[in-house]
């Protein structure tokens, strides 16, 4: 279809004055609506002069007019710019001397309303499907700047994102090297403790093996703890034996707090004999023994072992297996 030539249009009054001039309206920067007329129908058909009162439309100024000129020259432009393929060149260069004579007009003062009549008469209806596509195309522009905004803010909230994410594993860190530093600590306290009781001549004196192992148990959290020491022949109280059937029992000397001393027992015989020596005859067993015959809990019991040199020793395969270690 061809697009209406500019200069062969005609436009009735009534769409001038009815759906034109909404979308006219709306594009009012570029478009601004024909003066209303200074005369009004009277009821009977015949033309009645204004009244006083009656809201005569106020006759546009050659300023006034030369921005509207001004205005439609921005518009046509501002398609150019958009790359419109609505207009001939031609049709464009033609509109240009018509907007240069009004503009001409105004500024010569003479009859310039006439001239923006007759102008805006002619240009009218080929204006509006340009003015529709500049509208659009800016439209257009304003969605894609605000896509581009919203990826800039995403980008934003990401960074922001990764940085709380970076701060939260910098404080975790911080955290743990705090932990780590107070178990060390701890483990000094602990140590020290240790060597104290063990360097005591008097604890040791009764010590028949060879290789004894020294255990010192503590409750989470607390400054409560007991010292074990590894043989039979040494602990504190011998609280198991193995019976015939292989089933481990609490000892006669035990006996009355075989109540307490039920969970370490039950323990002891849910373990798999896997060294030379018997479950219960390790020094960790005599430390938490003490601590369960004092009401601590098994479960809260943590154990520190050490040789007879007082250095650190994990613990054997069957301690290994029922022990948590400091
Ligand atoms: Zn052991």
């Amino acid at each position: 279809m061809m697009h209406p030539d500019p200069r062969t249009t005609t436009t009735t009054t009534s769409t001038t004055s009815t759906a034109a001039t909404s979308m006219i309206n709306a594009a009012s920067d570029a478009l601004p609506p024909t003066p209303l007329s200074t005369s009004v129908p009277c009821a009977a058909g015949k033309v009645a002069k204004p009244s006083s009162s009656a809201p005569a439309r106020k006759k546009a100024t050659p300023k006034e007019i030369w921005l509207r000129a001004d205005n439609v020259e921005k518009m046509v432009r501002a398609a150019v710019s958009f790359e419109q393929d609505i207009w001939t060149g031609a049709v464009i260069a033609e509109l240009y001397k018509d907007l240069e004579s009004v503009k001409k007009a105004s500024e010569s003062d003479t009859n310039v309303q006439s001239v923006w009549n007759t102008f805006y008469k002619k240009w009218e209806s080929a204006l509006l499907p340009l003015k529709e596509f500049v509208d659009r195309k800016r439209k257009d522009l304003e969605g894609q700047n605000e896509a581009e905004e919203r990826a800039r803010l995403n980008k934003q909230k990401m960074a922001e994102g990764l940085e709380s994410k970076k701060n939260e594993i910098a404080a975790k860190k911080k955290e743990q090297e705090a932990l780590a530093q107070k178990h060390k600590q701890e483990m000094a306290a602990l140590a020290k403790a240790h060597r104290n009781h063990f360097n005591d001549p008097k604890a040791l004196e009764a010590i028949v093996s060879e290789n004894p192992t020294l255990c010192t148990a503590v409750v989470e959290g607390t400054d409560t703890m007991a010292f074990g020491i590894s043989s039979v022949g040494n602990h504190h109280l011998q609280a198991f034996f193995r019976d015939k059937e292989g089933i481990i029992r609490c000892t006669k000397a035990a006996e009355v707090h075989a109540k307490v001393l039920e969970p370490l027992r039950a323990t002891l015989a849910g373990i798999q004999k896997v060294e030379d020596w018997e479950v219960y005859v390790c020094a960790e067993v005599d430390a938490a023994v003490q601590l369960l015959l004092r009401g601590v809990p098994l479960r809260r019991i943590k154990t520190y072992a050490t040789d007879f040199d007082l250095k650190y020793k994990p613990p054997c395969a069957h301690c290994y297996q029922w022990v948590t270690e400091i």
